[in-house]
């Protein structure tokens, strides 16, 4: 069945606009469709009238160094990220969790710009971008915009981005001497989509110092969850496991589980956190160190 009438395959950014303002609507940006075709065909969104693809513009498919920082096209294929040795080496977070998307076939054509308008809490690549502190380039009818990425979000599954509003890429400071990242989660076991707990941290180490720390989680809260209260605890303190105890439990006062009926208890997940936190954290302070 196929549910929507039109397809448009977008050459530009605004040959996306005017086609998404097309009547008689309503029209929607699809990028690998991994989300969204599902979502259409199971009822849980109304069939657009004409999809635009934002496949083929080429600013959307970027992935090089800009300004000092890492510009990644948000339509670009999870597979082709995770095949850049500029993300291997600069954003392990975001290398990490690109790598535990879906199975190939899904990598072959899912996008972080679709990841991120899903407006999952627990989306893996979003946790791991906001973890990194990107910072999104929006097109609309007002040219371009940057956005952090909490300004992404209205709720679960409800994007603060508008129809008509494109995300074209994501800006991501690069890990080098002395920072690194990691990406964990826990999915059930004969689980594909959404973590019942993920997690991404970054850090930057001064000698035994932690100097800075990010550390974003979800399902954590109604959207892609901040630990502010953890990583006050940990921002400039010596590295030491008492810390890291103080760091679980300012982080489990702060995050906001729920038990949901698929995936995990809230008890399950307040128990996994401290695990998640205390691996993640270590893996990339070790890292870090390493790199210093
Ligand atoms: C079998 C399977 C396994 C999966 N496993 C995982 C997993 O392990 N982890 C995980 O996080 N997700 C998983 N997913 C969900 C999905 O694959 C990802 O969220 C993927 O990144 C979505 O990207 P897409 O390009 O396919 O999005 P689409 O389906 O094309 O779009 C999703 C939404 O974003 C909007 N959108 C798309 N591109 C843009 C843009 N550039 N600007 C603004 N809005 C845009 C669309 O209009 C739509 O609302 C899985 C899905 C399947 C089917």
């Amino acid at each position: 069945m196929i549910a929507w009438k039109d397809y448009h395959l977008a050459k530009s950014l605004e040959d996306a606009l005017t086609a998404l303002h097309g009547e008689p609507g309503p029209n929607r940006l699809v990028a690998g469709g991994t989300d969204l075709l599902l979502d259409v065909q199971q009822g849980r969104q109304p069939p657009p009238h004409t999809l635009v693809d934002v496949n083929a513009i080429a600013e959307m498919c970027a992935l090089e160094v800009r300004d000092g920082k890492m510009f990644v096209g948000a339509a670009l294929p999870l597979n082709r990220i995770i095949a850049s040795p500029l993300v291997q080496h600069h954003a392990h977070a975001l290398y990490q969790a690109c790598s535990l998307i879906g199975g190939p076939q899904v990598r072959n054509v899912a996008t972080l710009g679709g990841n991120v308008g899903h407006a999952l809490p627990a989306a893996d690549g979003a946790i791991a971008l906001l973890g990194l502190d990107a910072v999104a380039h929006v097109y609309d009818a007002g040219g371009y915009h940057r956005r952090g990425m909490g300004e992404l979000y209205a709720g679960p599954g409800r994007s603060a981005l508008n129809a008509d509003q494109i995300l074209v890429a994501f800006s991501i400071p690069m890990e080098v001497g002395g920072c690194s990242s990691a990406f964990r989660r826990v999915m059930r076991p004969q689980g594909v989509a959404i973590a019942i707990l993920n997690m991404a941290v970054w850090v930057q180490a001064d000698g035994e110092v932690i100097q800075d720390v990010r550390i974003a989680a979800g399902p954590a809260g109604k959207v892609p969850f901040r630990a502010m209260a953890a990583e006050a605890v940990l921002r400039g303190q010596a590295w030491s496991l008492a810390i890291l105890d103080e760091a679980i439990a300012a982080f489990l006062g702060e995050a906001r589980f729920r038990t949901s009926p698929h995936r995990a208890t809230f008890a399950y997940r307040q128990h996994l956190a401290g695990v998640l936190l205390r691996e993640t954290l270590s893996h990339a302070w070790q890292q870090a160190r390493a790199e210093g």
